[in-house]
């Protein structure tokens, strides 16, 4: 994936294979206090991620209509377009990152080595995540701190109480800013909550929640069973995550022992 990422990760940046890392060089700590006192919205989070994935878009490898990628996702996601009340949009991206994406205008962007991985019920549990991100509003202090950041570098713009258009570049290292976002536990939490109900509402099985989480702490394990690049940092939470997941499909009646979770040896979007 061209080296950007913006909004909130679902599995944070430390689930891209191509873990490179943007340098931020001085943006980091240069934020003026008049941009610290910047009044930011919800509307302005949304203006500046509809931009932004604007951007994104432009400068990633998106699948086409009949791309099988493409086909697969409107199978599982299209019908949710609407869920909840929100506006929802998605697309493919073709890269190797093992990833997905939400934003506060309701895009949701899902990369394609997450498809090669996942099962259907698995992508539906990470979809539902995704639109509670959305839900739950938690992108808008990510876009605040990246937006400040991008800012921060032009003094004119940090300068100013309003957000102000960022040009293009800006808008590359306000993306670029993104990479070291990460949710708080609670707002993940919230979400596998939310992805939980989204499952249990549409009569999914909700066990994909749990693998889905257990193939991702077998990524971050560094698994030999699977042609698979092993991943560059550990995230301990996925175990956790999935139990807890586990100890609620068990309560409401509706836990299927899954087995041993493996990776798959063969890509699962055809
Ligand atoms: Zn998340």
């Amino acid at each position: 994936m061209k080296k950007i990422t913006l909004c909130l990760m679902l599995f944070g940046a430390m689930y891209s294979i191509n873990a490179q890392k943007i340098n931020l060089g001085k943006a980091a700590g240069m934020v003026s206090n008049s941009a610290k006192a910047l009044t930011f919205t919800n509307e302005d989070a949304v203006k500046l991620s509809k931009e932004s994935v604007d951007w994104m878009d432009k400068n990633n490898a998106v699948a086409g209509p009949k791309d099988p990628y493409t086909v697969r996702l409107n199978k599982l996601f299209g019908k949710h377009k609407s869920q909840d009340g929100l506006n929802l949009n998605y697309k493919v991206y073709k890269v190797k990152d093992i990833n997905a994406f939400a934003c506060a205008d309701g895009s949701v962007r899902v990369f394609s080595s997450l498809m090669d991985i996942m099962t259907d019920n698995e992508l539906l549990a990470v979809i539902g995540h995704e639109i509670g991100h959305v839900k739950n509003q938690d992108t808008k202090d990510a876009m605040k701190s990246a937006y400040l950041k991008a800012a921060a570098l032009d003094a004119a713009s940090s300068a100013s109480s309003a957000v102000a258009t960022l040009n293009e570049s800006q808008m590359g290292k306000m993306a670029n800013a993104f990479l070291d976002a990460s949710h708080s536990k609670k707002q993940e939490s919230e979400a596998d909550t939310y992805s939980y109900d989204f499952m249990k509402t549409n009569k999914y099985d909700v066990v994909g929640a749990y693998t889905a989480f257990k193939k991702l702490a077998l990524l971050s394990e560094g698994s030999t069973q699977s042609n698979f690049e092993k991943m560059f940092n550990s995230h301990p939470d996925s175990n956790k995550r999935a139990e807890s997941i586990k100890k609620r499909a068990e309560k409401d009646g509706m836990w299927k022992d899954p087995g041993t979770v493996s990776l798959p040896t063969a890509k699962l979007t055809k």
